[in-house]
């Protein structure tokens, strides 16, 4: 999850730089006898295109802040910030193919015109990123071994009181247990942050996070605590 949110604020960050795009000279006018530096800005579709462009990343990261479902977060902030970057790329393209050719003015684009498009196609590059990454690699904790493969889901077998090892020292000696919880609905798996289907919830009882079954007994073979509190869990 929070890698989504990194993507998001680099995908803002490049927007917000090929905003200030606008800023810089886009073209340089060398008929008029005299040499005039065109900015970006004064294209008014361009100027319009650019900044919402620019903006459409940062409303996804804003968007992915108040959305609740990973999946969300991700379509919302790879799909605003790759809308944005093609329109980003656009904004540049228009103002040289409608303005400066249709119109026959005579120069060259200068520095601003490659940044706006540059920006603009790493924009996109960054919102399609987001929009790749398989959802299921945020699943794996960052402090977790790089396990072969988790164990296939496990089918219900009587459940097998989970190893408890020895506290590294942390949690000083709170203890918990992870039992099911059949009547809960509507929940939503603390580790993977996919809904369980109801009846299939384990609840640990020290902090009442809930957990798929097969997402709790792949955690807790690997660790002896509760991945919310910490709390060892005892059989
Ligand atoms: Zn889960
Ligand atoms: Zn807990």
């Amino acid at each position: 999850m929070a890698r989504f949110y990194k993507v998001g604020s680099t995908a803002a960050a490049i927007g917000a730089i090929h905003i200030l795009t606008l800023l810089l000279g886009w073209y340089v006018q060398t008929d008029a006898g005299s040499i005039t530096e065109l900015a970006g800005y004064v294209f008014p579709e361009s100027l319009m295109l650019s900044l919402i462009g620019g903006l459409m990343a940062g409303i996804g990261l804003l968007l992915g802040h108040v959305l609740k479902r990973l999946k969300s977060i991700k379509y919302s902030i790879g799909a605003l910030t790759v809308i944005g970057g093609l329109m980003a790329i656009s904004s540049p393209i228009y103002a040289y193919l409608q303005r400066i050719l249709a119109l026959g003015i005579k120069g060259y684009p200068t520095i601003g015109f490659f940044a706006a498009i540059l920006t603009g196609v790493i924009q996109l590059g960054v919102g399609s990123l987001a929009l790749l990454t398989p959802i299921k690699e945020e699943v794996v904790p960052a402090t977790q071994a790089p396990a072969p493969t988790p164990p296939p889901a496990v089918t219900p077998a009587p459940a097998q009181p989970p190893i408890p090892r020895a506290p590294s020292g942390r949690a000083r000696g709170a203890t918990t247990r992870i039992l099911p919880a059949p009547d809960l609905e509507e929940a939503v798996c603390s580790i993977c942050y996919e809904p369980i289907p109801a009846g299939e919830a384990m609840r640990c009882m020290n902090c009442d996070a809930v957990f798929h079954r097969g997402c709790i007994e792949a955690w807790l073979s690997l660790n002896g605590t509760c991945p919310i509190c910490k709390a060892v869990v005892v059989s």
